[in-house]
């Protein structure tokens, strides 16, 4: 297996005939500009075009080519054993809300996809633990406490022991990028059109200014430093992907609550096995780790790709999306997916499409990025960022100026603080950063 510069293996998601987009050429005027060009972005875009709202999405590079590309892509209100530590962090009430909004995503995707060739199946999802059955039987509880039916079991079809799983049915799997195909067709995107700069009425990019009066910002992790606090609130977590060829293919997905955070889910006759993740930036797990599991689980299997992605996790567990900041009241963002982005990306569509045409909606408190952020993490992510920013060697990152640190799996420079990635030769793999790796550790501007 080839290592080094930003390599992707993953050919398991294939778009078939994914739609392409001019880049912009000189000025343009619109209602609302969408920054960003993955599921997010086209969610947003696919909403607004629908509501008949005046949009434009710019995407820096092709669509769907950023964290979406590289997902699991399951979809599901089940987010890990949420719902006991949301009813104990924020009430029955809001955790109610979390699961309804979630649900409803769910049923959205279940409904666009009824007309779409994008491999859509119906599976159970079970979250399972191997060691701890009394967290199982909380999130159980609390799952009834807020009216969903949930059930223990205590055997999964898989070669592992675990002392249970809490089953919920109906979920359901897809491929996302023959989805994202389907529903970009006919929006209004630009390609290749990067965002240098936001103001206040609109974008300056590489190719023109974008006025607009109002602005999704949908990067993934937020690219504007100055409000929000993001680069405080959030970090990011990459994870590794295995394809396997021969090895038993489980009819459901399975999610690990243990340490590894391991998931299984099939797409045709191969088993993707994810998991061994680690902050960005940090030691830890990697795609050696997930080769031996391999080994010792699938003897037989042959493996046919790899791939690794990450995604930024917020303080409490819950997305932030909303209004970016607490006194940008045109600006707004979608972000902190925690890995499940897949059914937030519909619930970030469905809130900032009604926050677009001034209509309540039940969630918007809920997943607001001002709520009370007061949280042991916070304390974290400022120490990780201090440590990385006097640390004494180059590169640094071009994002804040945290010093770099190669990871060698993936022949990378990874950021600690808050997981911007550059190829051995600087060129910028994953955000914050908009700026390209300088090895004078020049700050970039946002
Ligand atoms: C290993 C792994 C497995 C996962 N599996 C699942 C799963 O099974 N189910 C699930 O629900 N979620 C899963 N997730 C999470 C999910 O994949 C992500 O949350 C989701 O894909 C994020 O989508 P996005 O649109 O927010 O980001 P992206 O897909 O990264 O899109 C952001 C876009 O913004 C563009 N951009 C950035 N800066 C600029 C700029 N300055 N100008 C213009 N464009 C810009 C980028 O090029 C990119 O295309 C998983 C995550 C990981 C790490």
């Amino acid at each position: 297996m080839h290592k080094g510069e930003g390599y992707n293996f993953n050919k398991v998601w294939q778009a078939g005939n994914a739609p392409h987009f001019e880049s912009l050429s000189g000025d343009i005027e619109t209602d609302v500009l969408i920054i960003g060009g993955g599921l997010t972005g086209l969610l947003c875009a696919y909403k607004l075009n629908n509501a008949r709202i005046p949009y434009i999405l710019v995407e820096k590079g092709g669509i769907c080519q950023g964290i979406t590309q590289n997902t699991t892509a399951k979809i599901t209100f089940q987010h890990g054993l949420i719902y006991d530590k949301l009813i104990r962090k924020f009430g029955v009430e809001k955790a109610r809300l979390y699961l309804e909004a979630n649900c409803t995503s769910l049923e959205r995707y279940r409904e666009i996809c009824k007309n779409v060739d994008c491999d859509f199946e119906e599976r159970d999802l079970f979250i399972y633990s191997t060691k701890n059955l009394s967290k199982l039987e909380k999130e159980v509880s609390a799952l009834e406490k807020i009216g969903q039916q949930a059930q223990l079991v205590k055997d999964i079809p898989l070669p592992l022991s675990v002392c249970g799983a809490v089953k919920v049915s109906s979920q359901a799997q897809f491929n996302p990028l023959k989805f994202a195909a389907h529903i970009s067709k006919g929006l209004n995107i630009l390609e290749n059109t990067k965002v240098l700069e936001i103001g206040k009425r609109g974008a300056r990019t590489e190719r023109g200014i974008i006025h607009a009066e109002k602005i999704i910002v949908a990067t993934h992790f937020p690219i504007i430093n100055k409000h929000g606090g993001y680069f405080l609130k959030m970090y990011q977590h990459r994870s590794y992907v295995i394809a396997l060829k021969g090895a038993s293919l489980p009819y459901g997905m399975y999610v690990d609550e243990d340490e590894n955070d391991l998931s299984f889910r099939n797409y045709k006759e191969l088993l993707l096995l994810g998991g061994m993740g680690h902050r960005t930036g940090k030691k830890g797990g990697g795609f050696d780790s997930l080769a031996s599991l391999v080994k010792k689980l699938y003897p037989q299997s042959k493996e046919v790709y790899r791939f690794a992605t990450q995604d930024c996790m917020t303080l409490d567990g819950m997305p932030y999306i909303g209004q970016y900041g607490k006194n940008t009241p045109n600006l707004y963002v979608a972000t902190g997916f925690n890995k499940w982005g897949m059914s937030s990306a519909m619930v970030a569509a469905n809130i900032l499409c009604d926050m677009m045409l001034k209509k309540d909606n039940p969630y918007i408190s809920v997943f607001s990025p001002s709520r009370n952020m007061l949280h042991p993490k916070l304390l974290v992510n400022a120490l990780e960022a201090s440590i990385n920013l006097i640390t004494p060697t180059v590169p640094r990152c071009p994002h804040m100026g945290c010093a770099l640190k190669f990871n060698k799996e993936e022949g990378t420079w990874d950021c600690p603080c808050h997981g911007s990635r550059f190829s051995p030769d600087g060129t910028l793999l994953d955000g914050p950063s908009t700026d390209d790796k300088r090895p004078l550790g020049k700050r970039q501007r946002t």
